[in-house]
């Protein structure tokens, strides 16, 4: 049987020299690949309580869209600056290069609410943390963390720490 790792694509160079990709789009290329991601998704978050799914643009989206319906809660994306319609919060971050800024409509989290952020890959931890203190900022509780793959070596999970992080496959 295969493993979730098994549709995952490593693309060596991207996307600059020395980068070693992981495609995720292996994942939903499959129909078998994207009901085992999804269902070992649903069972990980079975004893988590929560009200909202956070998803991070782009590929926290493929993901946590369907988590969202799964589960019966909202789902809020959390985009790059000036791509929401209408009044958001911010937060702005530090990159390796210079700095980024996400939003969420100013509506989608009321304080109080248990948060689950999804997105595709934990690598340095740096935009999920930046996530977390958008909700924070919201007055939202991070409750858990589903990343598909996280970049043990980056050691993101540290950043992380005392949250609730969920990997679903480490490299
Ligand atoms: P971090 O902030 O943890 O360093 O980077 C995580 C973010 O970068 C995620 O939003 C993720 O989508 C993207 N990312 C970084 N490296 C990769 C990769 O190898 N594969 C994929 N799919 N996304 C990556």
């Amino acid at each position: 049987m295969k493993r979730i790792e098994d549709y995952i694509i490593a693309v060596p160079d991207f996307p600059k020299p020395g980068v070693l990709f992981r495609d995720i789009t292996g994942i939903l290329s499959d129909p078998d690949g994207l009901k085992l991601t999804l269902d070992t998704f649903y069972k990980t978050l079975e004893n988590v309580d929560f009200d909202v799914v956070v998803g991070l643009e782009a590929r926290g989206f493929l993901f946590g869209v369907p988590i969202a319906e799964h589960f019966h809660k909202p789902f809020v994306p959390e985009r790059k600056k000036g791509k929401l319609p209408r009044e958001t919060v911010e937060i702005t971050y530090n990159l390796e290069y210079g700095t980024a800024c996400m939003e969420v409509h100013k509506d989608a989290i009321k304080p109080g609410q248990r948060v689950v952020i999804v997105d595709d890959l934990l690598a340095t931890g740096g935009t999920a943390k930046a996530a977390a203190h958008l909700v924070e900022k919201m007055g939202g509780k991070v409750e858990c963390f589903a990343f598909v793959i996280e970049l043990a070596d980056l050691k993101g999970s540290e950043v992380l720490d005392g949250y609730r992080v969920e990997s679903l496959t480490k490299f």
